[in-house]
């Protein structure tokens, strides 16, 4: 029987393997198990766990060539680029493992009476709702942190990449996490808001889009039980006048190429000084130029298939929705006339707060230029939008670049490199792109009770 969770390969839209959607008696034993586990689990050692982690990792990186090319037979991206999120994740476990025990030391507090601390205990099973677009990372970066600190997590994975997914937990268990610590659900995404109300779940973490972290965070504010969002962003990246500009060009065409576009944190509106438009106009076109559309797994492909038909029909409507409403598509914009999820690498520019695109994200890749005449002007594009996730500003003068980051409205502002990830470095946002934050110690204290006990 046709199933919603499925491994279509975007790069001929072949249907390659289907999967039963759960059972809600297969659902409950999976909650029932890791609720179970959790009761033992929360009181292992930080050695116990560490090593747990450890031994993930180092699965991680002897599988990477694997599970590189399992994430790219799913959802379209590089190889080079699935095997280098493949090492990202191993760092970020062994991050975890190496400093949870530290990050969740009991931590004392002045009191002007008696001695008082806060001891960091986990909560409960952790459901874990994650997208496609990087398969593997954004399962990692709720795990390592919450299984280190003694939950346990039930992951309902996006109904696109189910064998990353399957072959997580198969990880996990060959690393010697007890079953239940780390489960698998195939279920589809409209099952999940009942799923949040079930009493054995303790809290909610999700990436996505804003629609299904609306409907999450409601209903887990509705049983009173914590939540994360990542959502969308729009990135701004702020060109300075001082900027080089043939580097600004690379950084920024190939910074929204990567995972052909679909990254939360891409720089998907460059905003540059209005006197430089036609001198960068040409170094970005001849970059443009040079750009391979084509197979994910050849090494020289620079540009990859959306993760589905679907996705690459939405983002070349957007894009035709913004022709109509006056953007001038300067290249690309269209289907390419091939099998497979492929959209041309396109330039926009001249968007006008008349014009949809100009607040709205585009997941793919659609490189969206816009021009300012004064640093306010800039900093006033670069907000305009609902989202609030990163942002660059770039140039020489890396003080006024800081003045600057200070006055744009996101979790992240990275000076002179495009919005980026790194274990001991949080990732998360504001406004509508959601709250709370992962990796770096920030990434830990998400889900614990941070309880006080005062001694008198
Ligand atoms: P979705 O939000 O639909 O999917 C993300 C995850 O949420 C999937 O596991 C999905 O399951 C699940 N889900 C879907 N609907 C609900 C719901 N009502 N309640 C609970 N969970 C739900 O994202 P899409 O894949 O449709 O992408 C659409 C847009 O989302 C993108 O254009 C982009 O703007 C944004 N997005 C942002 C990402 C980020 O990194 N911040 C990553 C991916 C998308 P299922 O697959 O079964 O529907």
């Amino acid at each position: 029987k046709a199933s919603s969770i499925k491994t279509v390969n975007p790069f001929n839209n072949e249907t390659v393997k289907e999967f039963d959607v759960m059972s809600n008696e297969q659902v409950d034993q999976i909650i029932g198990r890791a609720d179970q586990a959790f009761k033992s689990w929360k009181k292992t050692s930080f050695e116990k766990r560490a090593q747990v982690l450890h031994k993930v990792a180092s699965i991680l990186r002897t599988k990477k060539e694997e599970l590189g090319k399992l994430a790219t037979l799913e959802m379209g991206k590089l190889l080079k680029e699935s095997i280098y999120e493949v090492e990202l994740c191993a760092n970020i476990f062994d991050y975890y493992a190496d400093n949870g025990a530290k990050f969740l030391a009991d931590h004392p507090l002045d009191t002007a009476h008696g001695k008082a601390f806060l001891a960091y205990e986990p909560i409960g099973v952790l459901l874990s709702v994650q997208p496609w677009n990087f398969p593997f990372y954004q399962i990692t970066r709720s795990a390592a942190p919450n299984i280190m600190a003694g939950n346990t997590m039930v992951l309902k994975h996006a109904s696109n990449v189910p064998q990353c997914a399957q072959i997580m937990e198969d990880i996990f268990l060959e690393a010697g996490a007890p079953k239940g610590v780390y489960t698998n659900l195939f279920i589809p995404g409209r099952d999940v808001e009942r799923l949040v109300a079930d009493p054995r779940i303790a809290a909610v973490s999700l990436t996505g889009s804003e629609p299904a972290g609306a409907s999450i965070a409601s209903a887990a504010g509705s049983k009173v039980k914590k939540s994360t969002l990542e959502l969308g962003g729009s990135d701004p990246f702020i060109i300075m006048e001082d900027a080089d500009l043939d580097d600004a060009a690379k950084t920024t065409v190939y910074g929204r190429m990567w995972n052909a576009g679909q990254v939360c944190v891409s720089p998907k509106r460059v905003i540059l000084p209005e006197s430089k438009k036609a001198e960068f106009l040409d170094k970005v076109k001849a970059i443009f130029g040079t750009l391979k559309v084509g197979d994910p797994l050849e090494a020289d492909t620079d540009v990859a298939p959306l993760s589905s038909e679907k996705a690459a029909e939405d983002v070349a409507a957007q894009v035709a929705k913004a022709a109509e409403q006056g953007a001038n598509v300067v290249i690309g914009g269209h289907r390419i006339d091939r099998a497979g999820a492929f959209l041309e690498p396109t330039l926009i520019t001249d968007i006008t707060p008349k014009m949809d695109a100009y607040f709205e994200e585009i997941f793919g890749p659609v490189y969206m230029l816009h021009t300012y005449k004064n640093v306010d002007e800039a900093i006033e594009i670069a907000n305009a939008t609902e989202f609030g996730l990163g942002g660059s500003v770039f140039g020489k003068d890396t003080d006024k670049a800081v003045e600057i980051a200070r006055q744009i409205d996101t979790g992240m502002v990275y000076i002179n490199h495009v919005t980026g990830i790194a274990p001991e470095l949080p990732f998360g946002g504001t406004k509508n792109s959601g709250y709370g934050r992962e990796q770096s110690p920030a990434g830990i204290y998400e889900f614990v009770n941070a309880k006080l006990i005062r001694v008198t």
